[in-house]
């Protein structure tokens, strides 16, 4: 039974959406040789505008399980329906996340958890960009009374400035782990929005005593069909994984 524990570390990592098969085995090849345990990548992507590319859809399953198929990589992905919950579940994900933009959506939210009520599929709640820790922690609680196999995920919340897509919010983060007592990461891609600034604050993440990282990684960041800033390449990313050895994981 997947199960990412608290006061532990776990790295997951890949890219914002899946693109391509060629794209996604690379990738999971590269991640896990850098030491992540998951793979992730967006396939029913929650756009801005309903004018932009919606994500491979259906497709993208395939690709994630030759990728599981060829490298062990356990698998994670957002689900936003009743139809990306069944696929992947059918499909043996072992997480499966509900993004920002849902995160007070509470019939999803119950109805993801009812979904896994067997605990044998991870759910990751992402924070509502603007919300507080009443706000997230009151909607995990739609999903734990079904499911108790969850993990909090702090992306940022929305700041004023230009300079960073939103503002890492540690403090948070820290205090929902405390409060909750479930394993809470940071997903420092989304919150920063630019790739610069992911090693410091994941090295932070690590420091501060949170349980991990969901990093969006990518072959070549520049031509990426989505969130082309915040992506690193395998390099990076290398060099990363390296550094966070570092830092012991502390229990916060
Ligand atoms: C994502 O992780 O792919 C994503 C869309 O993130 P968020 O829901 O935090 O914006
Ligand atoms: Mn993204």
């Amino acid at each position: 039974m997947p199960e990412i524990k608290r006061g532990e570390w776990t790295v997951i990592a890949g890219p914002c959406a899946a693109e391509s098969c060629e794209q996604i085995l690379l990738t999971a090849k590269s991640v896990m040789d850098s030491g992540a345990q998951y793979l992730r990548a967006g396939l029913w992507k929650p756009r801005t505008s309903a004018d932009s590319w919606q994500g491979s859809g259906d497709r993208g399953v395939e690709w994630m399980i030759e990728a599981k198929r060829q490298t062990g990589v356990k698998l994670a992905t957002e689900v936003k329906d009743t139809h990306s919950i069944d696929l992947t579940l059918k499909n043996g994900f072992e997480l499966l996340w509900i993004g920002s933009r849902s995160a007070q959506h509470y019939p999803l939210l119950e109805e993801i958890g009812k979904a896994t009520s067997d605990g044998r599929t991870i759910v990751m709640l992402k924070r509502g960009m603007g919300t507080d820790l009443k706000d997230w922690l009151g909607a995990a609680s739609y999903i734990t009374r079904h499911n108790t196999n969850v993990i909090l995920c702090e992306r940022g919340v929305r700041g004023f400035g230009t300079d960073t897509r939103n503002i890492l919010d540690l403090q948070t983060a820290w205090l929902a782990q405390k409060e909750s007592g479930l394993p809470v990461i940071i997903d420092p891609s989304h919150a920063a929005g630019r790739a610069d600034l992911i090693t410091p604050m994941s090295l932070a993440t690590k420091a501060a005593g949170l349980s991990g990282l969901i990093v969006e990684v990518h072959p070549d960041p520049a031509n990426a069909r989505t969130d082309s800033k915040q992506q690193l390449n395998f390099e990076d990313f290398g060099r990363l994984m390296n550094r966070l050895r570092q830092i012991p994981s502390l229990n916060a």
